[in-house]
């Protein structure tokens, strides 16, 4: 079982020092995370530590492909309002 990183991660370094396995490394075009290394912070944290610090909703996956930080969650912006916003952005 493994967390992944999701082609929407921004490079901000935060989720890296962070992983008590070291499985998160620096690489192009994003932070990956070694699956082989990734224990999902298990025996060591409550909960995994790259997706409590990350800042980017949907960037972190879980290990079914669900967003650990799914729209809204971090915002508090409903994800129906965020879709609204960004079509009336795009309409003017
Ligand atoms: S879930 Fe934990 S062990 Fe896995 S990459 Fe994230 S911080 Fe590292
Ligand atoms: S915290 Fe999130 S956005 Fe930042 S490097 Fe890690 S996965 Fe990417």
């Amino acid at each position: 079982m493994a967390l992944k990183i999701f082609e929407t991660c921004v490079n901000c370094w935060a989720c890296e020092p962070l992983c008590p396995s070291t499985a998160i490394y620096e690489a192009r075009p994003h932070f990956l995370i070694d699956a082989k290394k990734c224990t999902e912070c298990e025996g060591d944290y409550s909960d995994p530590q790259c997706a409590s610090i990350c800042p980017i909703e949907g960037a972190i996956l879980g290990s079914l492909g669900e967003a650990m930080n799914p729209p809204g969650s971090l915002t508090g912006i409903p994800p129906e309002k965020m879709a609204q916003a960004m079509a009336e952005l795009q309409a003017h």
